[in-house]
């Protein structure tokens, strides 16, 4: 049996509400400089659509975050990569995610990026779905709310696949 798509955000959706953030974003840092770091590998589409939209300066810079290896379930642990040469020491930094899920991804990403002392930090999360007893995250710039199943499409993947949709689905998986 072939893996199952069932369509959950459009491309046109989301390109309007990547506008809207990114208007929201450039409105909010006119003063200091702006760092946007963005999570690999999910966020890179959505980061790549987000930044040419913002119209204030900024720099961006990667990390890595694992926690789901090949699985449609977290694992509840989560590693940081590539933190270490970040230099955002007085910079608004806007953590950049694919979606927050537990929240145990951003929580993680948070801590390791506030020991540079950023002047500010906020995410940026295309999604966010909604887990009971996810770890509460301050998303201030949250593209859309969605409900407790697995979605592919934009950047997001299931075992490397899907990242090519233009859109948003949920994937119900083969077997
Ligand atoms: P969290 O730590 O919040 O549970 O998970 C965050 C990370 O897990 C996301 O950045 C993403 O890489 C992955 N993830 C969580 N939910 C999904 C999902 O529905 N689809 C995909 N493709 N990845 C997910």
């Amino acid at each position: 049996m072939a893996d199952r798509l069932r369509p959950l955000i459009s491309a046109r959706r989301i390109k309007k509400r990547v506008a809207e953030l990114a208007a929201q974003i450039s409105a909010d840092h006119t003063d200091a400089p702006l760092t946007l770091v963005i999570v690999l590998k999910g966020a890179t589409v959505f980061a790549a659509d987000l930044m040419r939209r913002i119209a204030t300066p900024f720099v961006i810079d990667f990390v890595r975050a694992s926690s789901y290896g090949q699985a449609a379930r977290s694992s509840g642990q989560v590693i940081v990569e590539d933190e270490a040469r970040l230099d955002i020491a007085g910079h608004r930094v806007i953590l950049v995610e694919d979606i927050v899920d537990t929240g145990l991804t951003a929580g993680a990403l948070i801590t390791a990026l506030r020991r540079f002392e950023p002047a500010s930090l906020d995410v940026c999360a295309l999604l966010h779905k909604h887990v009971a007893g996810a770890a509460p995250v301050d998303i201030r710039y949250k593209g859309f709310d969605i409900p407790d199943e697995f979605v592919v499409g934009y950047g997001m993947d299931y075992a490397e696949r899907y990242r090519n949709l233009p859109g948003v689905y949920r994937l119900t998986v083969a077997g």
